[in-house]
């Protein structure tokens, strides 16, 4: 097979796995990031990620998470610690599941598929998970198989794992542009002036993608995401840890709400994936006015026992936003030698023992049976997955 010289712009999730995925495959490879691996903006850094599943009626990202789940574990053997903290996961509802609801059609996907899960009302809720509200939620079902990801740490680790493997992870180094001999993409210069030839170039900037490439405007664009963190008291602690607080949505395609147990120095995480703001990724990050009385409202209507809890963190996360809510992975067909891996949408995270794979394939030009979902395509009607708090037709 023919190796050649791969070059990765972004040193997320994308961009990581996608070096270690073409390292092992012989290819020389570098990566550019600008500032240091994990970067503090990326969306990848994080101290938690939902690694779910349950997608509604969607079969595909659920297949593609049965077979990420397998890596996910055979990952905390690998790895050395865990990377994937299975709790399982609580999918509460506000009224009785139905027809339509991302709950319901998860529900019954699972089932089909000959997965076990347990269907909840109040009063087990209220007996098994002690600190919630459980007379708001009369249904819902726990899924045994998800939980969360520190993923920060595993970027660290798969880091480290790529510089091992000899992959060139040039920190400080920011993309400005392509290029071109002619339409074929050869490289791309940097801020400090450098140039950095490769034969294919693989942009991988998350939600920076398409302030870099333009073109992409139109397909692609940033959402900033509200994430704030709790400090829960000693004492209480273990009424927000596992078993009895397990990673948990709450109605979650009609409020966007999700969470968290507390980590072990009692830090709860709580965020809401809907609509969020349009923002530029290159300016400023303020949180908007009233965020934290939304948060807190939630609390004291749900989590009663948090409501008063001190915030100790809170900050803008920017998803890298599709016109459909599928990720994007394909060459570029107006120029050959660029090959665009983005798209995360809010939810790829979980796909990262994937990705990396993906991207390679599309890469070297090899069939991949995930890859047609993430084909470069014309825009159409705006949506997003199926667990996501947006407004549908
Ligand atoms: C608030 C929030 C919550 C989320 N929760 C979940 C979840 O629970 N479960 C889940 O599965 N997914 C979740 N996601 C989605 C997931 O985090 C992303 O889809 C994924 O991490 C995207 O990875 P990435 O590598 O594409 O982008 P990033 O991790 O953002 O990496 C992009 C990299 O490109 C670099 N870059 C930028 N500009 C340049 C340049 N000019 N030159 C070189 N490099 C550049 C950046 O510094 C950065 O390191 C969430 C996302 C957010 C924002």
């Amino acid at each position: 097979m023919n190796t050649s010289h791969i070059l990765i712009v972004g040193g997320g999730t994308f961009g990581i796995n996608t070096a270690l995925e073409l390292r092992g495959r012989g290819h020389a490879v570098t990566l550019l990031e600008p500032g240091p691996v994990p970067h503090p903006d990326a969306a990848s850094t994080d101290i938690s990620k939902v690694i779910r599943m349950d997608y509604g009626r969607d079969e595909f990202y659920m297949e593609m998470m049965e077979e990420s789940l397998a890596l996910w574990r055979q990952w905390n053997q690998e790895l050395g610690e865990a990377v994937f903290h299975e709790t399982g996961v609580l999918y509460f509802t506000l009224d009785g599941m139905g027809p339509g609801d991302f709950e319901y059609e998860s529900y019954q996907l699972l089932l089909k598929r000959g997965h076990a899960i347990e269907r909840l009302n109040s009063a087990e809720i209220s007996k098994r998970y002690p600190a919630w509200n459980a007379a708001m939620y009369p249904d819902g079902y726990l899924n045994p198989q998800g939980g969360w990801s520190p993923s920060g740490r595993v970027v660290t680790l798969l880091a480290a794992r790529a510089r091992a493997a000899g992959v060139n992870i040039i920190e400080g180094a920011r993309f400005t542009e392509l290029i071109q001999d002619g339409k074929r993409v050869i490289g791309v210069r940097t801020a400090d002036g450098g140039e950095h030839l490769a034969d294919t170039v693989v942009v991988c900037a998350g939600t920076w993608t398409s302030t870099l490439l333009p073109w992409l405007q139109n397909v692609i664009w940033s959402t900033a995401q509200p994430v704030m963190h709790f400090q829960v008291p000693a004492a209480e602690l273990a009424r927000y840890q596992p078993p009895l607080f397990p990673v948990w949505t709450a109605d979650v395609g009609k409020t966007g709400w999700y969470g968290f147990p507390a980590q072990a120095d009692g830090t709860l995480k709580l965020a809401n994936h809907g609509p969020g703001w349009p923002m530029d990724p290159t300016l400023p990050r303020f949180m908007p006015e009233g965020t934290e009385a939304m948060f807190r409202k939630f609390f004291a209507e749900s989590l009663p026992g948090l409501k008063d809890a001190p915030r100790t963190f809170e900050r803008l996360c920017f998803y890298s936003d599709t016109f459909d809510g599928d990720f994007w992975i394909d060459q570029d067909p107006e120029r050959p030698g660029l090959v665009v891996s983005a798209g995360g949408s809010g939810h790829a995270f979980k796909f990262t023992p994937l990705i990396g794979k993906v991207t390679a394939d599309v890469v070297e030009g090899k069939p991949n049976k995930y890859a047609h979902r993430f084909a470069w395509r014309e825009r159409g009607e705006v949506t997003a997955e199926e667990a996501r708090f947006v407004e549908r037709k």
